[in-house]
Formats: C-alpha cells, structure tokens, sequence
C-alpha cells in the first residue's frame, strides 16, 4: 500500500501565496487521488510492495505500465513537491549550494530567471525543477504531466508544479506571477 504523507506545515502556511482552499484541493483531492488510483492498479502486481521511487524508476518508458507510472510519478512529485515550499521561504540559498548554482548558472539571478523561464514556458501540465545532473552539474529542467527527473537518475533539488490545478484559484491565467511567488516566498531549498 501507498500512503499520502502528512504535510510538513498545516494548510495555511503558505497563505497569502497558496491559499488554505488551494491546499485542500491540490493535496486533498489531487494528490490523494494519485495515491489511491496507484493503490488501486498496483493491488495484486509486481509493484504493489516497492518503494514508490522504484515503482516510478520501474514503470518509466513501458507503455504498457503508463497508468502505473502517472500515478505513482505524480505521488512521488507531490510529496517531493510539498517539500520544497515552507513558511516565510523564498529567496537566495546559502552555502554550498549557493556556490554551485553560481559555479553552473553564473549568479543566483541567471539561475532565477532560467527557473522563470521553464515554469512559465512548460506548454500545458507541468513540473520545473533545479536537479543536480548525473555528471554533478545543477540544471534546471521543465517535464510534461507526470514525467519527473527521478526516473532518469537526474537529482531533484526543488520542484514547482505547473498544473492549472496548482494555481488556478489563487491565480487564474497568471501562472507567472505564482512562479514569481514560489521563488520570492515559498522555495524552501
Ligand atoms: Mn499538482
């Protein structure tokens, strides 16, 4: 069986940049729908007892284990996703992590703006990311629907979720100014 982890921070944490109302759908209906559809097509397969993260690695690619793989890579994004966002976030990393966004990307504000970018460019449904890349350079990358970095060994530092479903009642059509809000408010790195 999959679970749906507890959040990290009570619904209204993110307010005024992701609503209490927003947080009760995209995590209480959304997300709980990928985990209990996951359930639903595992129940009885090779996968129903393997880490989540394996099941994402293991059904990448096979169309005949799409509806498996959706699932699960939208559950294991959520609750990555859930995870690079926290109370009074936002802003410049510090440390080492700062160095290697400026070692890769040149500064901390060609890093946001390659960020902006992906999010605000990703066509239809989908996720932005930092990964670290299997050579140990940090990137940043868009993915379409449930596709995610994990399934081709690439590393998530952080995640937005691009979905309508993610922004739409707090922000309608402006996806760019919630993308604007996660890196001012949210990103928890
Ligand atoms: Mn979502």
């Amino acid at each position: 069986m999959f679970d749906l982890p507890a959040l990290p921070y009570e619904m209204t944490a993110l307010e005024p940049y992701i609503s209490a109302k927003t947080m009760e759908f995209h995590y209480g209906k959304h997300h709980k729908a990928y985990v209990d559809n996951l359930n639903k097509l595992a129940k009885g397969t090779e996968f129903e007892n393997m880490p989540l993260e394996r099941v994402v690695k293991e059904t990448y690619n096979k169309p005949e284990f799409a509806p498996i793989f959706n699932n699960a890579a939208q559950a294991w994004n959520h609750n990555f996703f859930w995870h690079s966002m926290e109370k009074n976030g936002g802003g410049k990393p510090e440390g080492g992590l700062l160095a290697k966004i400026e070692r890769d990307f040149g500064s901390y504000e060609k890093f946001r703006e390659a960020f902006k970018n992906a999010a605000t460019s990703q066509f239809g449904s989908g996720w932005a990311w930092l990964v670290e890349d299997t050579d140990g350079k940090l990137k940043v990358v868009k993915t379409s629907n449930a596709d995610t970095p994990v399934a081709r060994g690439q590393k998530p530092l952080i995640t937005l979720d691009v979905w309508e479903h993610a922004y739409y009642l707090d922000y309608q059509n402006r996806r760019p100014d919630f993308v604007e809000a996660f890196l001012d408010h949210l990103v928890k790195f």
